[in-house]
Protein backbone atom coordinates (compact mmCIF):
# COMPACT_ATOMS: atom_id res chain seq x y z
CA UNK A 1 0.00 0.00 0.00
CA UNK A 2 1.25 3.68 -0.76
CA UNK A 3 1.98 6.19 1.56
CA UNK A 4 -1.18 7.89 0.19
CA UNK A 5 -3.41 5.43 1.04
CA UNK A 6 -1.94 4.66 4.83
CA UNK A 7 -2.57 8.44 5.09
CA UNK A 8 -6.27 7.87 4.00
CA UNK A 9 -6.92 5.57 6.10
CA UNK A 10 -5.60 7.27 9.02
CA UNK A 11 -7.83 10.32 8.32
CA UNK A 12 -10.90 8.09 7.93
CA UNK A 13 -10.28 6.51 11.29
CA UNK A 14 -9.80 9.89 12.52
CA UNK A 15 -12.99 11.10 11.27
CA UNK A 16 -14.23 7.89 13.46
CA UNK A 17 -15.46 5.32 10.75
CA UNK A 18 -15.73 2.72 11.98
CA UNK A 19 -15.40 0.51 8.77
CA UNK A 20 -11.70 2.48 8.25
CA UNK A 21 -10.93 1.53 12.25
CA UNK A 22 -11.76 -2.58 11.43
CA UNK A 23 -9.36 -2.12 8.73
CA UNK A 24 -6.89 -0.37 10.34
CA UNK A 25 -6.78 -3.09 12.88
CA UNK A 26 -7.23 -6.00 10.71
CA UNK A 27 -3.48 -4.09 9.24
CA UNK A 28 -1.95 -4.18 12.86
CA UNK A 29 -2.98 -7.73 13.18
CA UNK A 30 -1.49 -9.12 9.96
CA UNK A 31 2.11 -10.61 9.78
CA UNK A 32 2.90 -9.87 6.50
CA UNK A 33 6.03 -7.59 5.72
CA UNK A 34 3.98 -5.04 3.86
CA UNK A 35 1.19 -4.64 5.92
CA UNK A 36 3.39 -4.31 8.53
CA UNK A 37 4.89 -1.46 6.99
CA UNK A 38 0.92 -0.12 6.33
CA UNK A 39 -0.02 -0.62 9.78
CA UNK A 40 3.34 1.36 11.44
CA UNK A 41 2.12 4.61 9.04
CA UNK A 42 -1.22 4.38 10.07
CA UNK A 43 -0.45 4.65 13.71
CA UNK A 44 2.42 6.81 13.73
CA UNK A 45 -0.49 9.52 11.85
CA UNK A 46 -3.27 8.52 14.65
CA UNK A 47 -1.07 8.42 17.59
CA UNK A 48 -0.74 12.18 18.43
CA UNK A 49 -4.86 11.43 18.97
CA UNK A 50 -4.74 8.56 21.03
CA UNK A 51 -4.10 7.91 25.05
CA UNK A 52 -7.46 10.23 26.16
CA UNK A 53 -9.40 6.70 26.81
CA UNK A 54 -10.26 5.17 29.73
CA UNK A 55 -8.94 1.24 29.17
CA UNK A 56 -10.81 -1.11 30.99
CA UNK A 57 -9.41 -5.18 31.27
CA UNK A 58 -12.14 -7.53 31.96
CA UNK A 59 -11.35 -11.27 32.57
CA UNK A 60 -13.10 -14.26 33.63
CA UNK A 61 -14.10 -17.50 32.99
CA UNK A 62 -15.70 -19.14 30.03
CA UNK A 63 -19.48 -18.75 30.68
CA UNK A 64 -19.17 -15.96 33.38
CA UNK A 65 -21.44 -13.93 31.02
CA UNK A 66 -18.15 -11.52 29.81
CA UNK A 67 -20.60 -10.70 26.73
CA UNK A 68 -23.98 -10.29 29.08
CA UNK A 69 -22.69 -7.65 31.18
CA UNK A 70 -20.15 -5.54 27.79
CA UNK A 71 -23.78 -5.23 26.63
CA UNK A 72 -25.76 -4.03 29.53
CA UNK A 73 -22.50 -2.19 31.16
CA UNK A 74 -21.84 -0.93 26.74
CA UNK A 75 -25.07 0.50 26.83
CA UNK A 76 -25.43 2.11 30.20
CA UNK A 77 -22.42 3.92 29.13
CA UNK A 78 -23.29 4.81 25.54
CA UNK A 79 -26.58 6.67 27.46
CA UNK A 80 -23.98 8.50 29.77
CA UNK A 81 -22.58 9.86 26.49
CA UNK A 82 -19.40 7.54 26.28
CA UNK A 83 -18.46 6.13 23.28
CA UNK A 84 -17.76 2.57 23.70
CA UNK A 85 -15.27 0.33 21.71
CA UNK A 86 -14.79 -3.32 22.57
CA UNK A 87 -11.74 -5.85 21.51
CA UNK A 88 -11.74 -9.16 22.48
CA UNK A 89 -8.87 -11.17 22.82
CA UNK A 90 -9.48 -15.26 22.90
CA UNK A 91 -6.45 -17.25 23.33
CA UNK A 92 -8.22 -20.15 22.54
CA UNK A 93 -8.15 -18.69 18.55
CA UNK A 94 -4.57 -17.81 18.95
CA UNK A 95 -3.65 -21.34 20.14
CA UNK A 96 -6.02 -24.14 18.77
CA UNK A 97 -7.59 -22.09 16.05
CA UNK A 98 -11.45 -22.72 17.31
CA UNK A 99 -12.77 -20.02 19.91
CA UNK A 100 -13.70 -19.49 22.97
CA UNK A 101 -15.58 -16.43 22.55
CA UNK A 102 -18.18 -17.27 19.68
CA UNK A 103 -17.71 -13.94 18.05
CA UNK A 104 -20.60 -13.42 16.17
CA UNK A 105 -23.42 -13.65 18.16
CA UNK A 106 -22.13 -11.89 20.71
CA UNK A 107 -22.90 -8.44 22.01
CA UNK A 108 -25.29 -7.37 19.41
CA UNK A 109 -27.34 -4.85 20.18
CA UNK A 110 -24.14 -2.88 21.48
CA UNK A 111 -22.78 -4.03 18.22
CA UNK A 112 -25.40 -2.41 16.15
CA UNK A 113 -24.74 0.89 17.90
CA UNK A 114 -23.25 3.67 16.16
CA UNK A 115 -21.28 4.76 19.22
CA UNK A 116 -19.96 1.81 19.66
CA UNK A 117 -17.67 -0.57 18.13
CA UNK A 118 -17.06 -4.52 18.71
CA UNK A 119 -14.35 -6.11 17.74
CA UNK A 120 -13.57 -10.16 17.35
CA UNK A 121 -10.89 -11.78 18.55
CA UNK A 122 -7.63 -11.57 16.28
CA UNK A 123 -7.10 -13.63 13.47
CA UNK A 124 -5.69 -17.05 14.36
CA UNK A 125 -1.57 -17.82 14.63
CA UNK A 126 -0.52 -14.66 15.10
CA UNK A 127 2.87 -14.73 16.31
CA UNK A 128 4.29 -13.26 19.41
CA UNK A 129 1.02 -13.05 21.59
CA UNK A 130 -1.86 -11.41 21.32
CA UNK A 131 -0.64 -7.97 23.10
CA UNK A 132 0.85 -6.13 20.74
CA UNK A 133 -1.80 -5.89 18.18
CA UNK A 134 -4.18 -5.91 21.01
CA UNK A 135 -2.38 -2.45 22.39
CA UNK A 136 -2.22 -1.34 18.96
CA UNK A 137 -5.88 -1.64 18.33
CA UNK A 138 -6.37 -0.23 21.64
CA UNK A 139 -4.53 3.00 20.22
CA UNK A 140 -6.65 2.91 17.01
CA UNK A 141 -9.77 3.01 18.63
CA UNK A 142 -8.84 6.23 20.98
CA UNK A 143 -8.03 7.91 17.78
CA UNK A 144 -11.35 6.94 16.15
CA UNK A 145 -12.93 8.49 19.28
CA UNK A 146 -13.77 5.74 21.49
CA UNK A 147 -13.29 7.14 25.34
CA UNK A 148 -14.22 3.82 27.16
CA UNK A 149 -12.49 1.01 25.52
CA UNK A 150 -12.79 -2.69 26.88
CA UNK A 151 -10.27 -5.14 26.51
CA UNK A 152 -11.86 -8.68 27.41
CA UNK A 153 -10.25 -11.72 27.47
CA UNK A 154 -11.46 -15.25 29.38
CA UNK A 155 -9.24 -16.42 32.18
CA UNK A 156 -6.63 -18.59 31.07
CA UNK A 157 -3.11 -18.90 30.57
CA UNK A 158 -0.97 -15.67 30.25
CA UNK A 159 -3.87 -13.31 28.22
CA UNK A 160 -5.23 -11.71 31.43
CA UNK A 161 -1.95 -10.59 32.85
CA UNK A 162 -1.21 -9.34 29.26
CA UNK A 163 -4.26 -7.84 29.11
CA UNK A 164 -3.56 -6.20 32.50
CA UNK A 165 -0.36 -4.92 31.47
CA UNK A 166 -1.90 -2.82 28.54
CA UNK A 167 -5.34 -1.35 30.70
CA UNK A 168 -5.75 1.65 33.08
CA UNK A 169 -8.32 -0.86 35.18
CA UNK A 170 -8.42 -4.54 35.53
CA UNK A 171 -11.66 -6.17 36.26
CA UNK A 172 -12.35 -9.64 37.55
CA UNK A 173 -15.27 -11.15 36.46
CA UNK A 174 -16.67 -13.82 38.95
CA UNK A 175 -19.83 -16.35 39.27
CA UNK A 176 -21.91 -17.14 42.44
CA UNK A 177 -19.66 -20.51 43.46
CA UNK A 178 -18.27 -22.35 46.41
CA UNK A 179 -15.61 -20.69 48.33
CA UNK A 180 -12.66 -23.53 47.89
CA UNK A 181 -13.11 -22.81 44.40
CA UNK A 182 -12.07 -18.89 44.59
CA UNK A 183 -8.62 -19.89 45.58
CA UNK A 184 -8.00 -21.43 42.31
CA UNK A 185 -8.03 -17.64 41.13
CA UNK A 186 -3.76 -17.34 40.90
CA UNK A 187 -2.41 -15.10 42.90
CA UNK A 188 -0.83 -12.96 40.27
CA UNK A 189 -4.11 -12.14 38.89
CA UNK A 190 -5.81 -10.99 42.35
CA UNK A 191 -2.82 -8.48 42.54
CA UNK A 192 -3.48 -6.97 39.14
CA UNK A 193 -7.50 -6.51 40.20
CA UNK A 194 -8.78 -3.17 40.76
CA UNK A 195 -13.01 -4.32 41.16
CA UNK A 196 -14.41 -7.71 41.43
CA UNK A 197 -18.45 -8.06 39.66
CA UNK A 198 -19.65 -11.29 40.94
CA UNK A 199 -22.70 -12.07 38.49
CA UNK A 200 -25.76 -13.91 38.39
CA UNK A 201 -26.69 -12.71 41.43
CA UNK A 202 -30.58 -13.61 40.60
CA UNK A 203 -32.91 -16.20 41.47
CA UNK A 204 -31.67 -19.32 42.87
CA UNK A 205 -27.91 -17.86 42.67
CA UNK A 206 -28.67 -14.78 44.49
CA UNK A 207 -27.54 -16.35 47.95
CA UNK A 208 -24.50 -17.55 46.79
CA UNK A 209 -23.92 -14.83 44.86
CA UNK A 210 -23.51 -12.51 48.26
CA UNK A 211 -21.64 -15.29 49.80
CA UNK A 212 -19.25 -15.25 46.97
CA UNK A 213 -18.54 -11.33 47.15
CA UNK A 214 -18.36 -11.61 50.97
CA UNK A 215 -15.60 -14.53 50.67
CA UNK A 216 -14.01 -12.52 48.39
CA UNK A 217 -13.88 -9.32 49.85
CA UNK A 218 -12.17 -11.54 52.83
CA UNK A 219 -9.42 -13.06 50.73
CA UNK A 220 -8.80 -9.18 49.16
CA UNK A 221 -7.82 -8.04 52.42
CA UNK A 222 -4.41 -10.20 52.11
CA UNK A 223 -3.55 -9.19 48.87
CA UNK A 224 -1.39 -5.84 48.16
CA UNK A 225 -3.19 -3.49 46.45
CA UNK A 226 -3.11 -2.77 42.99
CA UNK A 227 -3.86 1.08 42.90
CA UNK A 228 -2.39 3.22 45.69
CA UNK A 229 -4.64 4.79 47.48
CA UNK A 230 -7.94 2.37 46.38
CA UNK A 231 -9.90 -0.56 48.15
CA UNK A 232 -10.88 -3.37 45.90
CA UNK A 233 -14.74 -3.19 45.67
CA UNK A 234 -16.22 -6.28 45.02
CA UNK A 235 -19.83 -5.57 43.52
CA UNK A 236 -22.97 -8.16 42.96
CA UNK A 237 -24.89 -7.88 39.71
CA UNK A 238 -27.03 -9.51 37.70
CA UNK A 239 -26.48 -8.59 34.12
CA UNK A 240 -29.43 -10.34 32.24
CA UNK A 241 -31.64 -8.22 35.10
CA UNK A 242 -29.14 -4.98 34.47
CA UNK A 243 -28.56 -4.65 38.49
CA UNK A 244 -25.94 -3.69 39.83
CA UNK A 245 -24.72 -2.28 36.84
CA UNK A 246 -25.18 1.61 37.74
CA UNK A 247 -23.25 0.57 40.74
CA UNK A 248 -20.72 -0.80 38.41
CA UNK A 249 -20.14 2.02 36.22
CA UNK A 250 -20.05 4.66 39.14
CA UNK A 251 -17.30 2.29 40.08
CA UNK A 252 -15.08 2.66 37.44
CA UNK A 253 -15.89 6.63 36.93
CA UNK A 254 -14.97 7.00 40.70
CA UNK A 255 -11.79 4.91 39.57
CA UNK A 256 -11.21 7.39 36.78
CA UNK A 257 -11.60 10.02 38.61
CA UNK A 258 -9.01 9.07 41.25
CA UNK A 259 -6.37 7.69 38.89
CA UNK A 260 -6.17 10.55 37.22
CA UNK A 261 -6.30 13.52 39.31
CA UNK A 262 -3.42 11.48 41.65
CA UNK A 263 -1.30 11.33 38.44
CA UNK A 264 -1.38 7.25 38.81
CA UNK A 265 -2.79 6.47 35.41
CA UNK A 266 -0.12 8.51 33.48
CA UNK A 267 2.66 6.95 35.57
CA UNK A 268 0.89 3.42 34.82
CA UNK A 269 0.73 3.61 31.32
CA UNK A 270 4.38 5.44 31.03
CA UNK A 271 5.55 2.21 32.86
CA UNK A 272 3.31 -0.10 30.52
CA UNK A 273 4.73 1.71 27.31
CA UNK A 274 8.57 0.63 28.38
P1 LIG B 1 -19.22 -15.39 28.50
O1 LIG B 1 -18.82 -16.71 27.92
O2 LIG B 1 -18.44 -15.07 29.73
O3 LIG B 1 -19.24 -14.26 27.52
O4 LIG B 1 -20.72 -15.57 29.03
P2 LIG B 1 -22.14 -15.17 28.36
O5 LIG B 1 -22.39 -13.70 28.51
O6 LIG B 1 -22.21 -15.76 27.01
O7 LIG B 1 -23.13 -15.91 29.35
C1 LIG B 1 -23.09 -17.30 29.59
C2 LIG B 1 -24.44 -17.77 30.07
O8 LIG B 1 -24.74 -17.18 31.33
C3 LIG B 1 -25.56 -17.40 29.13
O9 LIG B 1 -26.49 -18.44 29.08
C4 LIG B 1 -26.17 -16.17 29.80
O10 LIG B 1 -27.53 -16.00 29.51
C5 LIG B 1 -25.97 -16.49 31.27
N1 LIG B 1 -25.89 -15.27 32.07
C6 LIG B 1 -25.13 -14.18 31.82
N2 LIG B 1 -25.34 -13.24 32.76
C7 LIG B 1 -26.25 -13.74 33.62
C8 LIG B 1 -26.88 -13.23 34.81
O11 LIG B 1 -26.66 -12.12 35.28
N3 LIG B 1 -27.75 -14.07 35.43
C9 LIG B 1 -28.03 -15.32 34.98
N4 LIG B 1 -28.89 -16.06 35.68
N5 LIG B 1 -27.47 -15.82 33.85
C10 LIG B 1 -26.60 -15.04 33.19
Amino acid sequence: MTTNVSKDLAQAVLQGDRRALSRAITLVESRRSEDRDCAEAVLSEVLPNAGSSLRIGLTGVPGAGKSTLIESLGNLALARGHRVAVLSVDPSSVVGGGSILADKTRMVTLARKPEAFVRPSPAAGRSGGVAPATREAVYLCEAAGFDFIIVETVGVGQTELQVASMTDMFVLLLQPTAGDELQGIKRGVMELVDLVVVNKCDGDLAALGQRTAAEFQQALRLVPAHTVGWTVPVIAVSALLDEGIDDMLMTIERFEKGVRGSGQLDRRRHVQSR
